[in-house]
């Protein structure tokens, strides 16, 4: 008898691998050939369109109608002579994946003539039957229309799936009444804010400044693994996780993966995605192993904030039909395997002015430097002031399985800075006394920028353990996942710098205008947020059960699931932090709330649902045949007059099979108990709750019994590929 997984092993080796390198072609060569770019606005629009396309691009007003019709016309033109025969507004609604709904630019005049046609109001505004994408109760059914708007920041671009091509418009996603729904019009506000706030902020060292940009670099890790094999195991298509399986005999411990040499088939999916990623515009830079077998990651040069998300998005979407191609599936879940490393992706994050400085990188001067150290401790502050929400923007039900474990950075959030800031830090606290002397400003002449060497060299060593480190030029916030929106992250980092930003400005004009000196004020300012701030630095092993205890008793929370820590969003803070910068009205946080507990408990409902079917239907089948085996074996011997000593093993098999055959049988009734009764349950908190502290309590159990039986039944029957074959096999 050949099980699925039998199957699936034949048709892995059976495959022909498709071959995808880069054939001598230069990466400029294609590089944003799909996009709508400003070169390509110069080639397809009038002058007219052109500059006002451009300025609504960089202030972020609107087109007007005229003017929408010329661009459209444009983005026509440019798109049909490149094969495209259909648009699509592009979105990220708060389902976690982009949406797109495609229409054709084909039409029926009154008359009767076909034409083709996009005008302004196809690409400024679209209303998508949208009343399935999670709202929150925001858009009641009577009043269920979502409108996608055009982000004209973010230009357009040609995906290409199969053979068609399709003309997409990023826009925001928004209720008739203006709420937000997405991702993007939320990280659009919070850049508004931050850039107006860090400019203020600017303006006591560079009046020149007149806009800061966000700038965001994201590292994407993910584990590929054969489609055949994926595709015999339910958990990985419907979960995109394992939630059975033994880890193997060899795992990471020989340390021999990372950063080892890629192998050939994933080499080739790798030139392949990086192709179409290049046509895309997204600037990939970096591709290399990572710690676990199966895993890798890729990293792009870093954009402005909204670009980089959007790039991000549609990265993700890339892979996954890419991979298609080679046969492949690629993972992008926080833990797909237990007991191997997850993935993460590390959002490396600065602010950059329009006079060409990185607002994160230790200047050369005093005054440089004073800037630096400027927004550097405003970030702590924020992060001090608002970790929370740090923690709430990166929580979800998968990330959960990363987050304090002993591989990713824990759920506890601290600020990493290294020896030598620590010290200059420390130094500040201590010398600047609450009265001033002029000779204080000493401490700005600490040539900061010669240290960076040592800098650099203290990070490497010590910071892979921290959620959020200083990296020599940007803070990098590592404990996102892999498979988020880096939109929300983004946000919360944005809006929480602003408003430290905002706060230290007043604090700082008012001691200006008490006759403080300008350097002076800042100066006393800074020391005060260093020493309010201080509790969140934190430069050992963020690992270490000593590092939670050591958290507890400086106040910091620990929140280890995800309903606990979204909580962090309608607190009376974070409403008013929100309220304040314009980023969420209180209503518009509350549903982000209930949506974000309701794709938690969705996600668990199904992983507890897949286990359940696994477990009756694929492992206790495999389970009771093998049981059959031993006991046709065990009545043979009996029958040809051997004695008991002959099947004592047989026998002693049989019934520690059956003992795990009771226990799944009954802890999966048991799930399915505790899942009854949290639907039963309409808050939505609660029912989080449930599923987080009820239902998921089964899942280790029965995959505890499942995997002993993988280890006692025979291999040639037990129905779902296994570690060593998903992890090992090429
Ligand atoms: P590496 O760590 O590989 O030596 P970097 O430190 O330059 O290289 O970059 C690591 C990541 O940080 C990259 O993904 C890069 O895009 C990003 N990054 C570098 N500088 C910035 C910045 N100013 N703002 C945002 N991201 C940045
Ligand atoms: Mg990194």
């Amino acid at each position: 008898m050949s099980s699925l997984r039998y199957l699936a092993l034949q048709e892995m080796a059976s495959e022909e691998k498709k071959v995808a390198h880069y054939g001598g072609k230069r990466i400029t060569s294609m590089f944003a050939s799909n996009v709508f770019t400003g070169r390509a606005m110069r080639e397809y629009l009038s002058d007219e369109a052109y500059k006002s396309l451009m300025n609504s691009a960089k202030s972020g007003t609107k087109i007007d109608r005229k003017m929408a019709d010329q661009v459209a016309a444009g983005m026509k033109a440019w798109a049909e002579e490149r094969g495209v025969t259909h648009f699509t507004h592009w979105f990220q609604p708060l389902t976690g994946t982009t949406a797109e709904k495609h229409d054709s630019f084909f039409t029926i005049k009154s008359d009767g003539t076909a034409i083709e046609i996009f005008d302004g109001d196809a690409l400024i505004q679209q209303e998508p039957d949208a009343s399935s994408f999670p709202n929150g109760g925001i858009r009641a059914t009577f009043e269920a229309r979502g409108y996608t708007a055009w982000d004209p920041s973010s230009p357009a671009f040609i995906m290409e799936a199969g053979h068609g091509k399709t003309l997409c418009i990023p826009t925001i996603f928004i209720a008739y009444n203006g709420e937000s729904l997405d991702y993007k019009a939320p990280l659009l506000k919070s850049i508004a804010a931050l850039d107006k706030a860090a400019v203020d902020v600017c303006h006591y060292f560079d009046k020149n400044v007149s806009k800061i940009t966000t700038t965001l670099g994201w590292e994407q890790e993910y584990f590929v693994v054969d489609e055949s094999l994926a595709n015999a195991r339910p958990d990985l298509v419907m979960c995109g996780r394992t939630l059975v399986g033994h880890s193997p005999a060899k795992g990471q411990q020989l340390e021999d993966h990372y950063f080892g040499s890629i192998p050939d088939r994933v080499y080739e999916f790798m030139q392949d995605f990086e192709q179409e990623s290049y046509k895309l515009g997204i600037p990939l830079r970096t591709r290399h192993n990572e710690v676990a077998p199966c895993q890798f990651e890729c990293a792009p040069i870093f954009e402005e904030a909204n670009i980089a998300v959007d790039h991000n998005s549609l990265l993700m979407d890339v892979m996954n039909k890419v991979a298609k191609r080679h046969k492949l599936k690629v993972l992008l879940h926080e833990k797909p395997f237990a007991g191997v490393n997850g993935s993460g992706k590390h959002n490396n994050w600065s602010l950059a002015t329009d006079t060409g400085v990185n607002l994160l990188a230790p200047g050369k001067t005093p005054r440089t430097n004073l800037m630096f150290l400027t927004f550097f401790v405003n970030a702590i502050k924020a992060v001090h002031d608002h970790a929370d929400l740090m923690r709430a923007a990166i929580a979800s039900a998968n990330n959960d399985h990363r987050l304090g474990a002993n591989e990713a950075p824990p759920a506890i959030i601290s600020v990493y800075i290294g020896k030598y800031l620590t010290e200059v830090l420390d130094e500040i606290e201590t010398r600047v006394k609450d009265k001033f002397s002029e000779q204080d400003e000493v401490i700005l002449k600490l040539d900061i920028h010669k240290q960076i060497p040592e800098l650099l060299m203290d990070n490497t060593d010590r910071n892979r353990t921290s959620p959020f480190a200083f990296t020599g030029n940007k803070f990098e916030f590592r404990a996102v996942g892999s498979s988020a929106n880096c939109g929300s992250p983004m946000t919360v980092l944005n809006t929480i710098m602003a408003q430290s930003l905002k706060n230290f400005k007043r604090e700082v004009d008012a001691l200006i205008e008490k006759g403080e000196k300008k350097e002076i004020a800042l100066m006393h300012v800074l020391r005060k947020y260093i020493a309010e701030s201080k509790k969140i630095r934190f430069e050992g092993d963020n690992y270490s059960e000593a590092w939670a205890e050591e958290a507890k008793k400086r106040g910091l929370n620990n929140f280890k699931t995800t309903p606990e820590a979204l909580d962090a969003f309608v607190t009376d803070a974070a409403k008013k932090v929100f309220f304040d910068n314009g980023i969420y009205s209180e209503r518009e946080l509350e549903a982000r709330h209930e949506i974000l507990l309701e794709d938690y408990v969705k996600k668990v409902q199904i992983e507890a649902r897949i286990l359940g079917y696994i477990a009756t239907n694929h492992v206790l089948p495999a389970a009771v045949n093998y049981q059959n085996v031993l006991v046709e074996n065990i009545k043979g011997l009996k029958e040809v007059g051997l004695g008991e000593s002959s099947y004592k093993a047989q026998l002693n098999l049989a019934k520690v099979i059956s003992g795990h055959i009771q226990n799944i049988n009954d802890n999966v009734e048991a799930m399915i108990e505790a899942r009854k009764k949290a639907n039963n349950v309409d808050d939505m908190h609660k029912r989080a709750a449930m599923y987080c502290n009820d239902v998921k309590t089964y899942f280790d159990k029965i995959r505890y019994h499942a995997d002993k039986l993988e280890l006692l039944v025979d291999d040639k029957t037990w129905p779902l590929p296994k570690y060593r074959e998903l992890l090992y096999l090429r």
